[in-house]
């Protein structure tokens, strides 16, 4: 059986035979992003379980109230992962008025018209957000065949 790359931590892997389209490996992180990407769809798909889900996350919020800060506390390195991730999120849904996003008209600037585009997507890059405070990501990007939302 061929090694695939994992869709979470981007490390290769070789897929369960009982599993031959698994697409994320066995390590705890991974398998933790399986089931968020499962909730995501379901979500997406299912209207009541989006309902379902935010009754009972209010819920246990309101029993545990220090949880988050606790966490923020504890985690100051995932707090600065999410805390990007919201700025990118934030970004894409401040949308000029023609439809265009701030970023991707940022982006559109940046390319040079005249030189052929001999950008590969695949190998390690280091993500630049367009604003000088926020640190550059760096990530692995590798071409999939069993297709990963
Ligand atoms: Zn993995």
């Amino acid at each position: 059986m061929e090694e695939v790359p994992c869709c979470h931590c981007g490390g290769f892997f070789v897929p369960s035979p009982k599993h031959k389209n698994q697409i994320y490996c066995m390590k705890p992180d991974c398998r933790r992003a399986k089931k968020a990407a499962w909730k995501r769809e379901k979500m997406r798909t299912v209207p009541d379980f989006k309902l379902g889900q935010q009754l009972s996350n209010k819920k246990w919020a309101k029993a545990n109230p220090d949880y988050w800060k606790e966490y923020r506390r504890e985690n100051p390195e995932k707090t600065e992962r999410n805390r990007q991730l919201q700025i990118v999120r934030n970004r894409r849904r401040s949308k000029k008025p023609n439809g265009a996003s701030v970023s991707d008209h940022l982006v559109i600037a940046k390319v040079d018209a005249s030189k052929p585009n001999k950008f590969n997507p695949i190998g390690q890059y280091y993500l630049v957000p367009m604003i000088a405070k926020v640190d550059a990501l760096k990530v692995r990007i590798f071409e999939i065949s069993t297709g990963c939302q």
